[in-house]
């Protein structure tokens, strides 16, 4: 099969101790390590890009040919003029991490403004992925343009993917954020949230909560992680559970829900099995967390 994946977010530079005052650059993004994994798992028959804003300085095109080196497509990027890309470094005290942002002024809080490129992105795709990360970063009145582009999507029968991936520091409040993170919801067709975030954040009581959360605002399928319990799925009201795999050593748990989200669209874009894709996603996520870094490479992937 073939077809077109289009992601639409946020990719910044990722700075990480490197040891003796050093530091190592990277790139990455939740919709961005997801486009990483759908890439890594979908045949060549398949394109994927990423649709986000960037600037015109060295950073920008370092991290333009870093997408092409990893065969996602990039034409559809938006350079603005005298941007940067958002940059988080990762920091590292008694083995803990944290992690430090300057994203308030980052190009990618652009992506939306030119209206004209964000339709011809999406009309341009079958298959459109964004996260509640896509939506906070927005200014109000964009975030508006880009969910009525992806209700437009969704109702041409394009298939909308949604990570509500809820991160209340990039909100200007919490009633904003329910209400945005919802009407994403509302918008797409599967809705991939991570239950240790709808629990803080909407309160839901159980899994089944999220689930019937967010199909009585419009989803036709949801997928609910939970870490190391595994997944539970409602395809077409279909339910199923599939667990985790058994991990010896978690080294990193970053971009674990991402990289589930890729294996589990790239398998399920090709076989039309949602708990088949589910135990793939477990499978790809699971040498993820045995990993350092947000992007593994293809061959540690065991593809
Ligand atoms: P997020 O990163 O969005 O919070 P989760 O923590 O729910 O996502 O993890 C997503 C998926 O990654 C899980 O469904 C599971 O398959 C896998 N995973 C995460 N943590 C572990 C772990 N400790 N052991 C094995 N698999 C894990």
């Amino acid at each position: 099969m073939s077809g077109r994946f289009l992601s639409i977010g946020e990719c910044m530079v990722e700075l990480s101790q490197a040891g003796e005052g050093l530091l190592r650059k990277g790139f990455a993004g939740d919709t961005f390590n997801t486009a990483w994994y759908a890439r890594a798992c979908l045949p060549p028959a398949w394109s994927v890009d990423y649709f986000t804003a960037l600037g015109d300085d060295p950073m920008s095109d370092e991290m333009v040919a870093f997408m092409s080196k990893a065969k996602i497509g990039t034409n559809l990027i938006r350079r603005i003029k005298g941007k940067t890309p958002g940059l988080y470094m990762i920091n590292l005290r008694n083995g803990e991490r944290s992690f430090s942002y300057w994203r308030d002024s980052s190009a990618a809080r652009s992506l939306a403004a030119d209206p004209d490129r964000l339709r011809e992105a999406v009309e341009s795709a079958d298959v459109i992925y964004f996260s509640g990360i896509t939506l906070a970063i927005l200014p109000l009145d964009d975030t508006e343009t880009l969910l009525a582009e992806i209700r437009r999507a969704k109702a041409v029968g394009k298939f909308v993917v949604f990570d509500p991936n809820i991160r209340p520091r990039l909100w200007s409040s919490y009633d904003i954020m329910h209400t945005t993170i919802s009407e994403g919801g509302r918008a797409s067709s599967l809705v991939m949230p991570s239950f240790d975030d709808e629990v803080a954040h909407f309160g839901d009581a159980s899994i089944e909560a999220t689930i019937e959360r967010y199909l009585a605002l419009g989803a036709s399928h949801v997928v609910v992680k939970n870490g190391a319990e595994g997944a539970t799925l409602s395809f077409a009201n279909e339910k199923a559970y599939v667990p985790a795999e058994k991990v010896e050593t978690v080294v990193d748990t970053t971009s674990a829900g991402d990289s589930f989200n890729g294996a589990f669209l790239a398998h399920y874009l090709e076989n039309r099995d949602a708990p088949a894709a589910a135990r793939f996603g477990a499978k790809i996520a699971a040498r993820v967390v045995s990993e350092h870094g947000a992007l593994v490479p293809k061959e540690k992937l065991g593809l």
